[in-house]
């Protein structure tokens, strides 16, 4: 099945009678301890402050005379779960080749990749854009090393060769979306995806998941495909609708003054929200492939398979498709809820123990669980860390609806628990949080009603209102334990019977 929405809201903008086709590469940093031929850490790709040229040796810089080491294990293994994951068909064999180029990053003059025989071919990822199913096929995925960085600054050139050797697999889509807005949806759904395997941190802010977006226009969905061009690597998924969006009408105006597209490779600035046509397109006979001389082909069995594919979680989309169907949450609520994975099996858990409406668990997560977790003041970097556990928020759900306290007081004593990592009935008992009893109530309703004759007059005499006034008082001398559904009736039964 395969539903595609054609007039997403970017192709509305866009002027009649041109179709817009993308096809994505997109890199993911796997998440190792070390690099993918050598023994060097990878820090740099999730830390901030690694000093430049920290983590390097003369393999991964590329110095004469040096042999890469055999692959990097956990790399292959994390691919090969990525792969089994998208349903990609894993060759039993692959093959590393040498990609040769010359720029200051790449200190060895080629990259490590896989040109000839990639690691898998084909699969799908599925995902939910404006309510619609829609299935974006797969070309292929391969592994390569990554690159190091270089940048000018101050009018010389700096490199920092940290980033040379990092595992990446790259991940080639078919041209198969159809707008900028498909695109984005596409990517935030990749990226929750390797996220949900453990396969990468996906931070595209620290470049563990970058993307190049291939553009192209034409007259009609009957016609063949238009020329390509290639947007370089796009670090945020706003840079990429944009960047996109810029080029589909770059291209447009060319056509329309009778021009014709170049195959050229674009730069997006992102400061002047332009693209820099940056360099003409290398061939493929510019990089000069040929096997990597010094690496035996990759094997890979079905138990090494097995093995990686272990634990597979739901993915995200069929998550987001069940809480919508099953527990009748809303699109842009679920949307929520299974972002992170994280948060998604906390929700569930907390589903099997809680008693009451699955709504209400819904909303007690996304308002009060998240909202802690990004609260700065709290410093919690995952949800396991949250001294509100599944357990506890369920007792807290289950305490509230027996009434054994009012609604009022759960946020406090939700976060009374994140200070003191007691449970709810703890607090309740050691902070006297239960509701007073019926005599206790009673007393106290007589006596905001004796202290205030002049509102309950007004009631008296057909003015429903003030009641509120009066719920108020008692509620504020019970100091909020009290059942305000409970309050409103006893103050009704007293006030007619004065
Ligand atoms: P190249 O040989 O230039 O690298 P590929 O055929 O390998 O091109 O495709 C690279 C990416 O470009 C893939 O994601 C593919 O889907 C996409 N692509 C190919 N042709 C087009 C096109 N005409 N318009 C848009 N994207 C395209
Ligand atoms: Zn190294
Ligand atoms: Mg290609």
């Amino acid at each position: 099945m395969r539903l595609k929405k054609k007039t997403t809201e970017d192709q509305d903008r866009i002027p009649m009678n041109y179709e817009t086709v993308i096809g994505l590469e997109i890199h993911v940093q796997l998440k190792t301890q070390s690099k993918l031929f050598c023994g060097c850490s990878t820090r740099s790709a999730y830390e901030r402050d690694v000093p430049p040229n920290r983590h390097i040796c003369p393999i991964c810089t590329g110095h004469p005379g040096v042999l890469p080491r055999p692959i990097n294990r956990k790399a292959v293994e994390l691919a090969v779960r990525l792969a089994s994951a998208v349903q990609s068909s894993i060759h039993p064999e692959s093959d590393f080749d040498r990609k040769n180029y010359f720029y200051a990053d790449l200190p060895k003059g080629y990259q490590i990749t896989q040109h000839g025989k990639p690691l898998a071919e084909g699969g799908f990822i599925d995902f939910i854009l404006d309510g619609i199913d829609q299935r974006i096929d797969l070309n292929h995925m391969h592994l390569e090393e990554d690159p190091g960085k270089s940048k000018i600054e101050g009018g010389v050139w700096l490199v920092d060769m940290n980033r040379c050797g990092v595992p990446l697999v790259e991940i080639v889509t078919q041209p198969d979306l159809r707008s900028a807005s498909e695109a984005a949806a596409f990517v935030t759904e990749f990226r929750r995806i390797v996220r949900y395997l453990g396969v990468s941190e996906g931070n595209m802010e620290m470049g563990n998941l970058r993307c190049d977006a291939n553009v192209s226009i034409r007259p009609s969905s009957s016609d063949p495909l238009g020329v390509k061009t290639e947007i370089k690597n796009l670090n945020s998924i706003r840079f990429l609708e944009d960047a996109v969006n810029w080029e589909i009408k770059r291209q447009i105006r060319v056509l329309n003054a009778g021009g014709e597209i170049n195959q050229i490779t674009i730069a997006w600035d992102d400061q002047v929200k332009e693209g820099q046509l940056s360099r003409e397109k290398e061939s493929e006979a510019d990089y000069r492939y040929f096997r990597e001389p010094n690496l035996i082909p990759v094997a890979i069995s079905e138990a090494f398979i097995a093995d990686a594919s272990i634990d597979l979680p739901e993915l995200p989309a069929r998550r987001l498709r069940r809480y919508i169907r099953e527990h009748e949450i809303s699109p842009s609520d679920a949307v929520t809820l299974i972002d992170e994975r994280s948060v998604a099996d906390y929700f569930e858990s907390v589903l099997m123990i809680y008693s009451g409406a699955t709504k209400r668990a819904a909303d007690w997560v996304r308002n009060h669980v998240l909202r802690a977790l990004n609260d700065p003041e709290n410093a919690f970097n995952q949800i396991n860390e949250l001294p509100v556990t599944a357990e506890y928020l369920a007792e807290l759900l289950d305490l509230m609806d027996a009434g054994v306290i009012s609604d009022a007081l759960g946020p406090q004593i939700f976060q009374k628990i994140i200070e003191t990592g007691r449970s709810p009935k703890q607090i309740i008992e050691q902070e006297g949080l239960r509701p007073p009893e019926e005599d206790d109530l009673i007393q106290i309703i007589d006596q905001v009603l004796a202290d205030d004759p002049e509102t309950v007059r007004r009631y008296r005499e057909g003015n429903d209102k003030v009641l509120n006034r009066l719920i108020g008082q008692v509620m504020k001398q019970t100091r909020g334990r009290a059942d305000a559904q409970t309050v409103r009736s006893l103050l009704i039964e007293r006030a007619d019977a004065l």
